[in-house]
């Protein structure tokens, strides 16, 4: 034990000389550099080294009204501006162009009506669950009306009070990592040891994407010139992987979860980190795999469907008599692996994903899994006694409260976490939050594809009439027609696509959003500021568009800050499109944003249900009546403003 300290504090005190030389070396590089950069730029002013170092700022140049100092001492008698030019050694290059200024009375413009920032987006964003946590700016600093005490309430901090990680120091850390491994050879273990104790010092790897090492890796390296007057790229370099643990190439398992926890399977995303359903709260929204139950005991294996699969499969062999059959390190740990994906894999499947004889895989699976370890296949549990005769209970389409409304049985609460939870979905026990929001699966949920809380699609209604009408079950459920689901319509459009392969008159007409099958209008000066225009002719239920923008969770969201904001400006962009999912256009949004209130009551397009696509709640605005071209597009924001009626 004594000598593990002893050993600790050498290394410790080896480590904490190199980081000081190593910053020594830094600063006075840095102080040379910026004050070369600086002699480059503006000869006359520059600073020395030291001057730089500690802190001195550099000045402007005077004016660029003013005349080069090579020019002649007299005065303009009309305003012009110099360019100035210079030589790689910093010298002005004389005579500078003059260029002479037209003067424009300002009288002679029209300032543009106020408008409001905004991010153009085609689809929605999830705005971040923490939207009170910090303020990430103050908004209107110069007017004094607005209520900046109330507005910064609403936050439990300032974004720019966050520690934020020195560039400097990040290239200090990694020149002694490096030092220290390629020097001294000290390992990673050894190094991450030591730094432990140092909070400006951060671990090598924290995980696959954060830690010294990946920030290093994600930026451009500068050219430090260190004390021996050599740059860091000519000397040698950390062994690639350096310090890496995870996933080890072996662990399947961990493999897919670091790729699946990020990855988005909704059909018009299917995309790393996608910003509506996985975006910065990823951890909630993605549930990791858990490790599955084996439910086969070895020998039950022999007793499965299914025909060998060759001459020397596994059920060829009396499994007592079989020989040891050797397997490298590196194999049995994949096999490991890939059992907690599947333990109740037939081995000649296992086999090809192993890329091993199926017999081999059978054998190490007996030594991995113990018989006795054997899970009994659950039992399923019935919530209600099925009455005979009776038809089992449908999944009900509506919720019960809303029946009366008839309102679609959906995924009402879209903040809702994904489903992830051994067993059915049927259970308030197994702990399935859909099961207990009386929610549909969507396709990020855990549970398998034969769930019955998935949605199916519409073929058992649309496999007469494949236009997806009024009679069709997505289009009843406030859904959106599935790509994959719903084949009889074929809402996917591969007659579209192929014409010449599959013929086809219909056309599935419940996929105008996944579509973007939009109306053309132009955004002009209006008598309420901007406003929207029909740019053809529009007809009754033509879709105008998408009203898009960040999706908001439940009041918290909506009150708070974006209030004082709506209050003060007297602009709201709320759209309340469920019982909890509200849209705000404020700062992110598409034209849909300008149509205008009707005044006097008579819209002209209205916003038309909310449509699930894509695993996410959809807003479109649909024409009430046909509209000629050039006539402004009208909504009727009575119902439309949610911050009116709460
Ligand atoms: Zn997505
Ligand atoms: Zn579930
Ligand atoms: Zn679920
Ligand atoms: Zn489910
Ligand atoms: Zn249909
Ligand atoms: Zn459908
Ligand atoms: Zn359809």
């Amino acid at each position: 034990m004594e000598d593990y300290e002893e050993e600790f504090v050498r290394n410790l005190k080896a480590a904490q000389a190199v980081y000081c030389s190593v910053r020594d070396e830094f600063y006075a590089w840095k102080g040379r550099h910026i004050a070369e950069l600086s002699s480059r730029i503006f000869p006359s002013e520059a600073a020395t080294g030291s001057d730089v170092a500690a802190g001195a700022r550099f000045r402007i140049p005077t004016a660029a009204f003013d005349p080069p100092p090579n020019a002649s001492g007299q005065t303009e008698a009309e305003p012009c501006i110099y360019t100035w030019e210079y030589d790689a050694d910093g010298r002005i290059t004389a005579p500078g162009e003059r260029i002479p200024l037209v003067v424009l009375e300002p009288d002679q413009f029209i300032a543009h009506p106020p408008y409001q920032f905004c991010t153009p987006a085609s689809r929605n964003l999830t705005a971040r669950m923490i939207d009170n946590a910090q303020a990430p700016f103050v908004p209107y600093p110069e007017e004094s009306a607005f209520p900046h005490k109330r507005y910064l309430a609403s936050f439990d901090g300032f974004q720019w009070e966050n520690d934020q990680r020195d560039p400097d120091d990040e290239v200090i850390q990694y020149e002694t990592v490096r030092r220290l491994h390629v020097e001294r050879g000290f390992p990673a273990e050894t190094i991450d040891d030591i730094m432990r104790d140092h909070s400006s010092f951060r671990r090598l790897r924290l995980s696959n994407e954060s830690g010294l090492l990946w920030d290093v890796s994600q930026r451009d390296p500068l050219k430090v010139i260190w004390g021996d007057g050599r740059l860091a790229s000519s000397k040698p370099h950390l062994p690639p992987h350096f310090a890496q643990e995870f996933p080890t190439s072996n662990d399947i398992f961990i493999q897919i979860n670091s790729g699946l926890t990020k990855f988005c399977p909704n059909l018009n995303c299917i995309m790393h980190c996608c910003q509506i359903h996985i975006t910065h709260d990823w951890s909630l929204y993605t549930p990791a795999l858990t490790p599955k139950e084996p439910h086969l005991t070895s020998a039950e294996f022999f007793e499965q469907p299914g025909a060998t699969c060759g001459d020397n499969c596994f059920r060829l062999i009396d499994p007592d008599d079989m020989e040891d059959q050797d397997m490298s390190i590196d194999n049995l740990d994949f096999l490991q692996s890939a059992l907690k994906l599947d333990p109740d894999m037939l081995p000649c499947d296992l086999a090809v994903i192993c890329k091993l004889p199926c017999r081999h895989v059978f054998f190490h699976r007996r030594d991995l899994v113990d018989d006795r370890e054997v899970f009994p296949p659950a039992p399923v549990i019935e919530t209600k006694k099925k009455r005979k005769g009776k038809r089992p209970q449908r999944l009900s389409l509506y919720r019960k409260a809303d029946t009366k409304k008839r309102r679609p049985f959906s995924r009402q609460d879209f903040h809702l976490p994904p489903c992830s939870h051994p067993g059915p979905c049927s259970q308030v026990l197994m702990g399935c939050q859909c099961f207990k929001a009386n929610s549909l699966c969507e396709r990020n949920c855990r549970c398998p594809p034969t769930c019955p809380r998935r949605w199916t699609g519409c073929n058992s209604t649309c496999a007469r009439s494949p236009t997806c009408g009024r009679k069709c079950r997505c289009r009843m459920a406030g859904r959106e027609c599935d790509p994959e689901l719903c084949t009889a319509c074929d809402a996917r459009d591969t007659h579209v696509h192929f014409p010449d392969i599959i013929r086809r008159s219909t056309r599935c007409e419940n996929m105008e959003i996944q579509r973007s099958e939009f109306k053309c209008f132009h955004i002009k000066r209006s008598t309420w500021g901007l406003g929207a225009f029909a740019a053809e002719p529009i007809s009754t239920g033509d879709v105008i568009g998408e009203y898009v923008g960040e999706l908001l969770d439940g009041a918290d969201q909506i009150l708070g800050h974006r209030d004082t904001i709506q209050k003060y400006s007297g602009l709201n962009y709320c759209f309340g499109i469920t019982d909890r999912t509200t849209v705000d256009a404020q700062w992110l949004g598409n034209p849909t944003r300008f149509l205008n209130d009707s005044k006097p009551h008579r819209p002209n397009c209205g916003a038309d249900g909310v449509h699930t696509a894509n695993g996410e709640p959809r807003l479109i605005i649909r024409a009430l009546k046909p509209i000629k071209e050039g006539n402004e597009l009208t909504l009727d924001y009575g119902k439309v403003y949610w911050a009116a009626h709460v």
